[in-house]
């Protein structure tokens, strides 16, 4: 017999990670009755597994869509995370932290160069910092510093983060209190669709219906989305992490050497990573990646040889082809939508995120142009772009 979910939902989301938990976040606060259903437990996977690096957006008119996605979502985080504070009491950490940039080698200096010309054009402030200079701001970088007189260092005091598994657990409280309705253990199998509409999803027994359906289940959305013929270059992306613990903090700020970094919390945790694997739905840790992820971390910050290592885990980043997330309308459904493919960003970039899709699914116009995040961008050329009564200019 199967079982039916019926309105009054406005929204249904499938997938629970911080993608779908800040768009139940902002429609709820919006008066949506939102359903958000996740196939294990609710931001359990990538949103838990990542680091929480928040780098600085710009502060001038951003022209790529990318630029424009983070300034944007940079400006909404201190914002969200006052407000989830005041209703739920639970600190999600958000840090001013800032960040440093090392080149170590030519390559990296060459290209924190570049960086150098973007911060300037943006309007994001920054310190250039000599290998000496470096030594006196964190004596524990001392002995790079001494070897490796040309090193530079690059230090971006808005550089934040965020403690992300308590963001979640702050946007899941504020959700519950805002009336969201949150079942775990229910994959979503399939929807059943009627000419241009989704009439329903379901999760074996389960039916769910909803005025509107998103697709938020990160790395797994192309599982989701192929048998009702959308097609995406979503797929995963191993990272992997390792944790370390201090008896207190050694440092504040991110620090970063090309795509690796150290991550410190208040309380002496520290953060390693990370990797990029294209391994499927492994979520396997691999002494090939994990131990040249220590070594590094000991040879930046020595100190950590007498941390305990508390844990080491990996996530499953959702990689798009262009490195873009899919935000947007799953044409021909009209109230089909898609929140999925952010890939590095997705804990940084979840604020606009929700923002921006309740703004679209509403019909409003959108803070920022959605159309370089179309569904349709990688399908053959020929394709009909479908542009409804939305606005998105
Ligand atoms: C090691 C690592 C470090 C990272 N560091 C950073 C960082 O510093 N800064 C940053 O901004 N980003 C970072 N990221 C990226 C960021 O974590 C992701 O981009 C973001 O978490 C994606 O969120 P999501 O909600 O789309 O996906 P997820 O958090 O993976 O959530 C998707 C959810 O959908 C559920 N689901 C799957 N299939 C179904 C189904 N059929 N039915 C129902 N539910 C389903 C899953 O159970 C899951 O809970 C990092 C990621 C990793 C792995």
């Amino acid at each position: 017999m199967p079982l039916e979910y019926h309105p009054p939902y406005d929204l249904m989301l499938c997938g629970g990670g911080v993608v779908g938990l800040s768009i139940a976040y902002e429609c709820a606060s919006n008066g949506w009755k939102v359903l958000l259903v996740d196939s294990g437990q609710i931001g359990k996977e990538s949103s838990w597994a990542g680091a929480g690096i928040l780098p600085a957006g710009a502060t001038t008119a951003a022209q790529d869509p990318t630029e424009q996605l983070r300034a944007l979502s940079h400006r909404l985080h201190p914002e969200w995370s006052q407000r989830l504070l005041e209703q739920t009491g639970i600190d999600n950490e958000f840090r001013r932290c800032g960040g440093l940039y090392l080149g170590m080698s030519p390559a990296e200096r060459a290209t924190l160069a570049a960086n150098q010309m973007w911060w300037d054009e943006h309007g994001v402030g920054f310190e250039s910092w000599s290998a000496h200079e470096l030594a006196i701001r964190l004596p524990f970088m001392r002995e790079q510093a001494a070897v490796n007189e040309r090193l530079r260092a690059w230090y971006v005091p808005e550089d934040c983060q965020v403690r992300n598994p308590r963001h979640i657990r702050a946007l899941v409280a504020a959700c519950k209190k805002l009336g969201v309705t949150m079942l775990e253990n229910a994959c979503v199998d399939s929807f059943e669709t009627h000419a241009d509409r989704i009439v329903s999803a379901h999760s074996g027994v389960r039916v769910f219906h909803a005025e509107k359906f998103c697709v938020t289940s990160g790395a797994w959305a192309s599982q989701l989305l192929k048998p009702i013929g959308i097609e995406t270059g979503i797929l995963p992306v191993r990272g992997q992490m390792v944790l370390y613990k201090l008896d207190k903090p050694l440092f504040s700020m991110v620090i970063n050497e090309g795509h690796r970094y150290l991550v410190p919390r208040d309380d002496g945790y520290v953060l390693a990573g990370s990797c990029e694997e294209e391994v499927g739905f492994d979520h396997r840790t691999t002494a090939e990646m994990i131990d040249p992820i220590k070594e590094w971390a000991l040879q930046i910050c020595p100190v950590l040889s007498q941390a305990v290592v508390e844990r080491v885990w990996s996530g499953l980043r959702p990689g798009s082809f262009d490195t873009l997330p899919y935000l947007g309308t799953l044409h021909p459904f009209e109230n089909g939508f898609v929140a999925a493919g952010h890939f590095r960003h997705g804990l940084h970039w979840s604020t606009a995120t929700g923002l921006l899709m309740y703004q679209w699914m509403s019909g409003q116009k959108t803070e920022i142009d959605l159309m370089p995040f179309r569904v349709q961008r990688g399908q053959t050329l020929g394709m009909q772009l479908h542009t409804t009564n939305h606005s998105n200019s």
